[in-house]
């Protein structure tokens, strides 16, 4: 018989990258229902440092990402937040995210979740054959862009309720006055009103990768 430490099969946990500035429903959802279809035991969410792709814009400070990754994720028992590339020094690239990952939970089966857009891009990552030796990847719907079959046996495709929100339009919204309530999780809408955050946004200073 088996303990409940002692399960017999190795720790399934998902991995949510992003920029995360800030976090909203649409991150919440995706890593909930790749959690559900996959049996995930865990998923850990990873504020990005410096983004490569995103080295154009302005990037609110980590600190801020990290927090209000961490209020938004704080009720869910089974989600956790990393601060792996935070601490790194330099760009973030997603393979560096998957050894340190690797390195810290060697008893995982890792399953790195990607939203569309961001899949849509990955055979460009830095590293592309070792990070399938990484990780599983989960490729997520997300509405306003075509999630690619890779026709990979370690890509599977995933249908998640669709929520027409990205932080680019949270940002806008704020510097425009406009409300965030019901795109964002209470806590991040106060964390943002609280120190003032998006505010002073320029026009053109806030494309969406
Ligand atoms: P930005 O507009 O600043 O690029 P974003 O909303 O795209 O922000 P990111 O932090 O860039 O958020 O995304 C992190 C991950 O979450 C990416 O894999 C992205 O594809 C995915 N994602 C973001 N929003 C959604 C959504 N509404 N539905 C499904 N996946 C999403
Ligand atoms: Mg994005």
């Amino acid at each position: 018989s088996r303990s409940a430490g002692d399960t017999g099969r190795r720790v399934r946990l998902g991995v949510m990258g992003g920029t995360f500035d800030p976090i909203h429903h649409g991150h919440l959802v995706a890593a909930s229902e790749v959690a559900a279809v996959f049996d995930l035991d865990e998923v850990v969410f990873v504020p990005t440092g410096q983004p490569w792709q995103k080295s154009s814009r302005d990037v609110s400070p980590a600190e801020h990402r990290y927090l209000m990754t961490v209020i938004a994720t704080a009720s869910n028992p089974r989600f956790t937040v990393s601060r792996v590339d935070i601490d790194r020094p330099g760009l973030t690239y997603t393979i560096d995210t998957l050894r340190d990952l690797r390195a810290a939970r060697p008893d995982a089966e890792l399953f790195f979740i990607t939203g569309a857009d961001a899949m849509a891009q990955i055979l460009s990552w830095k590293d592309i054959d070792e990070l399938w030796s990484l990780a599983h990847f989960v490729g997520v719907t997300r509405p306003g862009h075509v999630l690619h079959d890779l026709g990979r046996k370690d890509v599977s495709l995933l249908e998640v309720p669709a929520m027409a929100i990205s932080s680019t339009d949270c940002r806008d919204r704020v510097a425009e006055d406009q409300p965030v309530w019901y795109l964002v999780p209470d806590g991040v809408v106060q964390y943002i009103a609280k120190y003032g955050l998006y505010r002073s946004a320029l026009p053109g200073a806030t494309e969406s990768q």
